[in-house]
C-alpha cells in the first residue's frame, strides 16, 4: 500500500479553486478510480458521492469495500453517501453506475441541468450523445448542441466507450486514419475488475478462463468503434463502414484488457514501419492542449515479442497510454497486432476525466 505524497496544505490551497463534482456509483468498481484519480486532480474536487439505498446515509468510508493499492483519501471517507435522485451542489457529475439504474438517473440529473460524463452503457449509442475518446472525434462533441435543444436546458451527457472498446479504438485509430480498414477481428483477454465487485467468484475464474461475458459485450465492441471512428455530420452521426467480429474472454487478471486483433486493410499495400510509425506519433487533441490526464503519447509500442502483458505495461503514463505490440502479418487478412488497456483507468475513470477536462478546455462545462 502506498500514500500519497500531496502536502495537505497544497492540497487545501488548490482545493478552492477546484471545479465541485459528484460521482453517482461511487462505490463500485469504477467508482473507486474516480475517488482515488479525483484525490490530486488539479481541476476537480470530489465533493459529493452517490451510491445506492445499501449505501446512502452512510460515510463513504464506511460503505465503500476500498480494494485499491493507495490509501482511501481522508477527505473522501468521511463524505455522506448521498442516495440516488438526490439534488445536487455540483453541476459536474460522473457516472460510474450499475448499468440498471444509469440510464434513467443520468437522463435525469442531465435535465436537471448537470453535466453528466457516463461509464455505462445505456446513452452510448444515442443519437445526439458524443461517445468520446478526446485522441479520436473530439468534434463529436458538436451533438452537444443538439442534445440541450432536445432536453431544453443547459445538461447533457457524454460517455465513454466500453472498456474494451478504447482499448481497441485507439490501437485502430492510426491505422483507419492513414490506411483505412475493411474488417477486423479481435478476441479480448479481459481482467476480473471488468465485472465490478460483485462479478465474478473466485470460485469461477481461479484456475479457469470463462468464454462469455453478458451484458452484450461483444455486440458492444462490435458496434462502439464503427461511432467512435466515424463522423459528426452536423446533425447526425455517419458510422466508419468497417465491420467487426468480437469474442470476449474473462481471464484471471486483476486489472487490463488484453486483445488480439487482426485486419483487413480497405486499400491493401501492407507496410508495418508506416502503421508502427503511425501508432507512435499518434497525438491529438489532448496533447496539444496539455489536458491534465492525458498521456504524452496515446499510443506506446513495445518492441519485445512477448509484450504487452497486463502485469507489465497497464500502468504505462499513470494508465492512460493504451500499449500495442507483435505487429505482423496475417496469413488471413492483412496485419495482426496485440493490444493492452487498463480497463479502470484509461476503460473508465480516466477516460471520463479526461472527458472533462476536454470539456472543460472547450469552455463546455
Ligand atoms: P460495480 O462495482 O458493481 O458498482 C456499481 C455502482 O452502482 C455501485 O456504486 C453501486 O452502489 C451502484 N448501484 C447499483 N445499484 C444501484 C441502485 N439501484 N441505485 C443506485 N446505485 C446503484 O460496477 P462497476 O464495475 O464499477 O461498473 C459501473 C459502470 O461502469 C457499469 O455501467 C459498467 O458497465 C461500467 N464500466 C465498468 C468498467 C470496469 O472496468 N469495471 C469499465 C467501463 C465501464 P452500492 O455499492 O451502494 O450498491
Amino acid at each position: 500500500m502506498t500514500e500519497t505524497l500531496t502536502s495537505p496544505l497544497a492540497a487545501d490551497a488548490r482545493a478552492s479553486e477546484r471545479i465541485p463534482v459528484a460521482v453517482l456509483g461511487a462505490t463500485g468498481s469504477v467508482g473507486q478510480r474516480f475517488v482515488q484519480l479525483l484525490e490530486a486532480h488539479p481541476w476537480f474536487r470530489l465533493h459529493e458521492v452517490v451510491a445506492s439505498e445499501r449505501s446512502a446515509g452512510r460515510s463513504y468510508g464506511d460503505a465503500a469495500d476500498w480494494r485499491l493499492e493507495t490509501l482511501l483519501p481522508a477527505s473522501a471517507s468521511a463524505l455522506e453517501v448521498k442516495p440516488l435522485g438526490a439534488q445536487l451542489e455540483s453541476r459536474l457529475v460522473f457516472s460510474g453506475l450499475d448499468s440498471s439504474v444509469a440510464g434513467e438517473a443520468e437522463d435525469d440529473y442531465a435535465n436537471r441541468g448537470c453535466v453528466v460524463v457516463s461509464n455505462s452503457r445505456n446513452h452510448r449509442m444515442d443519437a445526439d450523445v458524443p461517445l468520446l475518446i478526446p485522441e479520436i472525434n473530439a468534434d463529436h462533441l458538436g451533438a452537444i448542441d443538439l442534445q440541450r435543444r432536445r432536453r431544453g436546458g443547459n445538461g447533457y451527457i457524454v460517455t465513454n466507450p466500453n472498456c474494451s472498446t478504447i482499448g481497441l479504438a485507439m490501437a485502430i485509430a492510426p491505422v483507419e486514419r492513414v490506411f483505412g480498414i475493411d474488417q477486423l477481428h479481435v478476441t479480448t483477454m479481459q481482467a476480473i475488475s471488468g465485472a465490478g465487485y460483485a462479478g465474478v467468484s473466485s470460485y469461477a475464474i481461479l484456475d479457469n478462463v470463462i468464454p462469455f461475458i453478458g451484458g452484450g459485450e461483444e455486440e458492444k465492441i462490435e458496434t462502439e468503434p464503427r461511432k467512435i471512428l466515424g463522423r459528426w455530420d452536423n446533425d447526425r452521426f455517419t458510422d466508419a463502414p468497417f465491420r467487426i467480429s468480437a469474442q470476449v474472454n474473462r481471464v484471471p487478471t486483476i486489472d487490463g484488457h488484453l486483445m488480439t486483433i487482426s485486419l483487413k486493410l480497405r486499400d491493401g499495400g501492407v507496410d508495418l514501419d508506416a502503421i508502427r510509425d503511425a501508432m507512435i506519433n499518434f497525438s491529438a487533441e489532448p496533447q496539444r492542449l496539455n489536458l491534465p490526464s492525458a498521456p504524452k503519447q496515446p499510443i506506446h509500442y513495445a518492441p519485445e515479442p512477448d509484450r504487452p502483458q497486463p502485469r507489465l505495461d497497464r500502468d504505462r503514463e499513470h494508465g492512460m497510454a493504451v500499449t500495442v505490440g507483435r505487429l505482423r502479418p496475417c496469413p488471413l487478412l492483412d496485419i495482426r497486432m496485440v493490444a493492452l488497456v487498463h480497463n479502470t483507468i484509461r476503460g473508465a475513470a480516466g477516460a471520463a476525466l479526461l472527458n472533462a477536462e476536454l470539456l472543460d478546455a472547450k469552455g463546455l462545462l
